[in-house]
């Protein structure tokens, strides 16, 4: 079942038996959810099993614990670390983020253990569940990627985004572009204008880089005034053109706050793989990183590309 960007099994609880998850051609899930009034063994069977093969799926109990199960916990110390969490029914919202956001990946695969009878969703279909479940990964993912301020790309966005990106790139054994932005002088924006409006300045700076870039292109606010676009199928002489094109336009374009223009500068580091190169983003991080030092050094408003 898909929801979204996030796969979901649904399994009845006998399903919990240990060779479930070296079925063929199944993916590891990436949390496994199961009633808490699944039998003690099934669930030790089920968690275990879990722990050994999929080793980043969180593990979490769903809906009310039996007190059987309650017992068997606080008594065995072989359920020590093997049960990360439970969520209560009507789910928990900031409990389960907390939970969920351990899951560090682009499509986390989850599996759900239990039915109705088993008190998932107990005053609903187990299909309510679900559709809880849905919103609250649906929107814990805009929020786990996205700045609030911008509503941009964060860094965890961008980097998932990067990885993606470029496994495509590389397939297609096309080229692929960072751009580091970095606003010049920005601290004099807040200490002229106070921390607000600089925050104001920032959120338009975002609107204005993304109405300039490709569909394909991604913008993103790394932290602070730091900016990155990742350019897929660009070469360096074009994505040094596209740099450069945005520098102007910044110059060109003071941004209103509040009633007030505030004119600012922004310089460029650009860095661009190659295809066939294995992706090591650290390097690709460097390489833009010293561009946009040598463009501050250079005196700011301009772009430098990685050789
Ligand atoms: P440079 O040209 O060398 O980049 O100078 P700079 O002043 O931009 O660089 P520096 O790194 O010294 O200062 C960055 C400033 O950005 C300092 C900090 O107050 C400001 N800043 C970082 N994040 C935010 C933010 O979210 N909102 C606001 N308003 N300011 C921020
Ligand atoms: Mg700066
Ligand atoms: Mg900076």
């Amino acid at each position: 079942m898909g929801w979204g960007g996030f796969n979901v099994r649904i399994l009845p609880k006998d399903m919990a038996q240990p060779h479930f998850f070296s079925n063929e051609g199944e993916q590891p899930p990436h949390a496994v959810l199961a009633a808490g009034t699944i039998p003690e063994s099934l669930i030790f069977g089920l968690f275990t099993k879990a722990k050994r093969e999929s080793p980043q799926a969180l593990r979490i109990l769903l809906g009310p614990i039996s007190d059987e199960l309650t017992q068997a916990v606080s008594q065995n110390c072989q359920f020590e670390g093997l049960i990360e969490g439970w969520l209560d029914w009507p789910l928990d919202k900031n409990r389960f983020k907390l939970a969920i956001s351990l899951v560090r990946r682009t499509t986390p695969e989850i599996m759900v253990f239990g039915t109705k009878n088993d008190g998932v969703g107990a005053n609903s279909s187990s299909l309510g569940v679900i559709r809880q479940l849905r919103r609250e990964m649906e929107s814990l993912r805009e929020s786990l990627n996205h700045c609030s301020l911008t509503g941009l790309l964060n860094r965890r966005g961008i980097e998932e985004k990067l990885a993606l990106d470029w496994q495509e790139s590389e397939a297609l054994g096309l080229e692929f572009a960072l751009l580091m932005i970095d606003v010049d002088h920005f601290k004099s924006v807040n200490d002229q204008y106070l921390h607000p409006a600089g925050d104001q300045v920032l959120v338009e700076l975002g609107k204005h880089l993304s109405l300039q870039l490709r569909a394909r292109d991604s913008l993103g606010r790394m932290g602070g005034e730091e900016f990155w676009i990742l350019a897929p199928n660009t070469e360096p002489k074009g994505a040094q053109l596209l740099a450069q094109r945005l520098c102007e336009s910044v110059v060109k374009q003071p941004f209103s706050v509040r009633g007030v223009l505030i004119s600012i500068t922004i310089s460029v580091g650009v860095s661009v793989l190659r295809p066939h190169h294995q992706l090591d983003s650290s390097q690709l991080y460097h390489q833009a990183a010293q561009a946009l030092r040598q463009a501050k050094q250079s005196g700011r408003n301009c772009v430098k590309v990685h050789d």
